[in-house]
Formats: C-alpha cells, sequence, structure tokens
C-alpha cells in the first residue's frame, strides 16, 4: 500500500493529464466526423459522463481520500469508451483509447490501480458481449478482450517499473545533492570557527589539492590551488616545508614553525600522511601562533579604552566625580589606618565665577575652551600627588593628598590667584576670568568623601556669596 501510495500521489495533476485528455478527446472528434454515428443518444452520454469524470477529478477533495481512490477517474473513463463504442455501432476503431487508463495508471499510479486499469480493459469487450451480444458484438470481441489485456498486462507493468525506477533514481539524487550541500556548509563552517587554522592537502607532485579553513585568510589562500610549493612559498619556506612534505608522503609525520608567505605571521605547522583520491598525500595544518596574542592584546586595549572613558571627563581628560569619590574614599582609608603619620589633606572645590557671561558673550566652544585651560591650569600648578577632577559644568574638584590647614589655604589662595591671572589660554577672552574655591580640610579620617566633598562646596557658594574671586575656608 505504501508503493501504492507513492506513485498515486501525482495521479491528478492537471498538466499530467493534458496528453491523456486530449487523445481521449480526439475519439469524440473522431466519431462526429463523416460518417458520424448511429446513436446520437450515446454519443451525448458518453460526453457528459466525460465532462463529469473531468469536473469531479478536478473539483473533488481528493487529497482527503486514500490514494487509491486517485484510480477513480481513469478508470471511469472506460465506462466513456463503452458509451462511444455503442454511439458508434460498436466500432473497433476506438480499441486503442482502452490503453490510455492503463498508460495514466502505469505512469501515475501504483500495482493495484493498474491490475485494475487491466481488468476494466478486457471488461470493456466482455460486459457488451455478455449483456447486448451479437450482431452488434461479435464474438470476436472475446480474442479483443484477450488481447487488449495481455498488452496492458505486460507493457503498464514495465512502464511502471521503469518510471519507479527513475523516480528513486531521482529521489537518491535530491538526497545526495542535500548531503553534499550540508557538508560543503558544514566544511565552510569549519573554515569559519577556526579562524587560525589553515588546512592543505598536498600530492606527490607537492601541489596543493585542497584548501580549507583560516576564514579570510582562506580566501588568499585559495589560488594557491593547483600551484606547487615552490610557486607558493618563499625560498626559505621551501626549504623548510619540503623535506617535511616528502617525509608525509613516505608516511613520516613532522612540524615546524615558520612565517607566513603570505603576512609574516608565525605559523605553526604540522604535516602528517594522508590518502587523496587514492594516492599517497600530505595532509597539512598550519595555525597561526600570532594571532591569539594579538587578538589578547586587542581585546585589553578596549577593556582599557573603555575603563579610560569610564573613569575620565572626556572634554578635559582629568578623572569624573565618580572617580574622584572612590580616590577620596580610597585616601580616606588609608589615612584612617594607624600606620599613616602627617596631616590627611584636604579637599578643595573650585568653581568659575560667571562662566555662563563666557557662554553667552563668546559662544560655547570658547567656554569649553576656557574648562580645558582651567583644568590644565590646575594640573600645573599642584602637584602630581594632588588629584584634580572636574566635577561638571565649570566646577572642579581637588585633593590635596597631605596637605595640613596651612597648605591648604596656602594653595587655595595659590588657585585663585593663578585662574585670575590666567588668560593666555583662550585668546577671546580679554577681561580677567576669576574663580570662587571652598576648602575642607580633612580633620577626621572616619568622615565620608561626600560629607567632605558637601561641606567644600558650601564653602565655595560662601565664596561667591562674599564677592567671588576668593576662597572660604570651612575647616
Ligand atoms: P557663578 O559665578 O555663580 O558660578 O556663575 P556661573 O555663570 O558660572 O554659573 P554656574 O556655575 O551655575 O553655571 C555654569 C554654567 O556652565 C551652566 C552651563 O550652561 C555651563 N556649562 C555646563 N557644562 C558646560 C560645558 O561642558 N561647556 C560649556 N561651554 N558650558 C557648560
Ligand atoms: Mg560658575
Amino acid at each position: 500500500m505504501a508503493q501504492d501510495d507513492r506513485d498515486a500521489r501525482p495521479a491528478l495533476s492537471t498538466r499530467a493529464a493534458l496528453p491523456f485528455l486530449a487523445c481521449a478527446l480526439l475519439g469524440f472528434v473522431v466519431l462526429l466526423l463523416p460518417p458520424s454515428g448511429e446513436s446520437d443518444g450515446r454519443l451525448v452520454e458518453a460526453g457528459l459522463l466525460f465532462a463529469a469524470i473531468v469536473v469531479a477529478a478536478g473539483l473533488l477533495p481528493w487529497g482527503r481520500w486514500p490514494p487509491w481512490t486517485w484510480a477513480i477517474p481513469p478508470i471511469a473513463y472506460l465506462a466513456v469508451i463503452a458509451l462511444l463504442r455503442d454511439a458508434s455501432g460498436a466500432t473497433t476503431a476506438l480499441a486503442p483509447l482502452v490503453s490510455l487508463p492503463v498508460l495514466w495508471l502505469a505512469l501515475h499510479g501504483g500495482p493495484r490501480a493498474l491490475a485494475a486499469a487491466v481488468v476494466g480493459t478486457g471488461l470493456i469487450f466482455v460486459v457488451p458481449l455478455l449483456v447486448v451480444g451479437e450482431p452488434s458484438y461479435p464474438a470476436a470481441d472475446w480474442g479483443r478482450a484477450v488481447l487488449w489485456m495481455a498488452v496492458a498486462g505486460l507493457v503498464g507493468p514495465g512502464i511502471q517499473s521503469v518510471v519507479r525506477r527513475l523516480r528513486e533514481r531521482e529521489e537518491r539524487l535530491t538526497a545526495l545533492t542535500q548531503e553534499l550541500t550540508a557538508i560543503q556548509h558544514q566544511w565552510e563552517r569549519f573554515g569559519e570557527e577556526l579562524p587560525d587554522t589553515v588546512v592543505l592537502v598536498v600530492d606527490a607532485d607537492l601541489r596543493y589539492q585542497q584548501v580549507s579553513g583560516a576564514g579570510a585568510l582562506r580566501h588568499d589562500l585559495e589560488s594557491w590551488l593547483g600551484r606547487t610549493l615552490a610557486e607558493t612559498s618563499t625560498p626559505d619556506n621551501v626549504a623548510v616545508l619540503e623535506p617535511l612534505y616528502r617525509g608525509a608522503l613516505e608516511g613520516r609525520p613532522g612540524e615546524c614553525e615558520i612565517n607566513s608567505t603570505t603576512d609574516g605571521t608565525p605559523h605553526q605547522v604540522t604535516v602528517v600522511p594522508f590518502g587523496f583520491h587514492g594516492e599517497p598525500a600530505a595532509l597539512v595544518v598550519a595555525r597561526d601562533v600570532g594571532l591569539a596574542q594579538r587578538r589578547e592584546m586587542e581585546a585589553r586595549r578596549s577593556v582599557e579604552e573603555l575603563r579610560r572613558l569610564a573613569e575620565r571627563d572626556p572634554l578635559t581628560g582629568l578623572v569624573n566625580r565618580r572617580t574622584f569619590d572612590e580616590i577620596l574614599e580610597d585616601h580616606l582609608a588609608a589615612c584612617a589606618d594607624p600606620g599613616w603619620t602627617g596631616p590627611c589633606g584636604a579637599v578643595l572645590v573650585l568653581d568659575i565665577d560667571h562662566f555662563k557671561r563666557v557662554n553667552d558673550a563668546l559662544g560655547h566652544h570658547v567656554g569649553d575652551r576656557l574648562i580645558v585651560s582651567v583644568a590644565q591650569l590646575l594640573v600645573t600648578a599642584l602637584r602630581d600627588t594632588d588629584v584634580v577632577a572636574r566635577l561638571g559644568g565649570d566646577e572642579f574638584a581637588v585633593l590635596l593628598r597631605d596637605a595640613d590647614a596651612e597648605v591648604a589655604v596656602r594653595v587655595a589662595q595659590r588657585v585663585v590667584d593663578v585662574v585670575r591671572r590666567h588668560t593666555a589660554g583662550v585668546p577671546e577672552i580679554t577681561g580677567a576670568v576669576t574663580a570662587s574655591v571652598g576648602v575642607r580640610l580633612v580633620t577626621d579620617a572616619t568622615t565620608s568623601a561626600h560629607d567632605l566633598l558637601v561641606a567644600a562646596d558650601t564653602a565655595m557658594y560662601d565664596a561667591k556669596r562674599a564677592g567671588r574671586d576668593r576662597f572660604v575656608n570651612a575647616s
């Protein structure tokens, strides 16, 4: 039944049916030509039945019915032949038309459907003989029944077996093509997933026969296909590789390290004996040993770059508020340690006076340049051990790590003075630029970084209120 199922599947395809329909219609045309048939009524019946079969084949839901039912339209067509014969006065000229269902089912049906068509072929001759009999249907129709059944019984299965073999071959070919495509994809993926490795096959003439692996690098190597070692490598590499290739061809594996001819990167090469199309060959696996190191370096550089971006203010390159908080926390922790000797330093907060006026009068870009120049000024004016941060806008913070009260005040005054004197960095600024500074000495290392900054900030605002261009000590 499984065989039946598979063979019967395309049974009702309209395109496949067209040649058969054309032959059947020819039967009608023949009968309509002079001298025309004796029984027009039968001809109409035959035409109606034929039309009903064609319509039913096209409209009924055959796909939902068991495949053996698909043999019904071609076999029912035998009844059309019987009616046509009757309409034509039992002519034997229509006999070849009985082979149409047999041919159809030989091409598209299963063995059972074909057997039914063969029996139907016999019945076309036998039934009228038994029902109507002579003189319309002569006894010679027994012979015709046997003859057409014999023809159908021999030719049908023959065609069917050829069709089945062709179909099986086609299915095998499709399966093989799919398998081949899958292998090709795997091979390509293998190449992509081994970006640092090349696999080559070398024949007895030291000619490259296969190249795979190495991702992008492989495309360079594809030009090596069909070329010899001597044609593709530097003399230095040939001198090292040739004995290895020859050794592998004689069954001895080996390995070496060379600099790639293509891009000079160091490669570790392993050569092992291999069979290629039944001939001795060498399988060469070359791994770019520098790639992993280069990747690691790139990754480290990216991480460092990311950290720098996260820690620093992009405009001035100074550390940002978050990093300043961390540095201050660390400093306080170190200072709280009993081993710490000396003062715990001070925090300064500086804000440029009337900075908005610079922005408004000269533009944002000039304001930016002023911020950058003040940042540089602070870095230059302070010691390397001090930390200068941009808190945001025109506001800066400074950690003087080991200043005492006296030093903190002196530095605060110096900062106020250098900012006032500073105009050189920004040519557009002609008048004096001043700044207000708040100072908070670290008198207790257990104070939080946040509290120290708030205190210094409050002192800075006190300086603003007191007339700007000065510092206020909150300590
Ligand atoms: P005050 O003396 O009270 O500090 O007056 P001010 O005009 O300096 O006022 P404030 O410090 O509050 O204003 C800072 C201004 O800086 C506000 C904002 O428009 C501007 N600003 C903030 N960030 C930037 C920046 O990155 N570039 C520039 N050009 N301007 C900025
Ligand atoms: Mg300001």
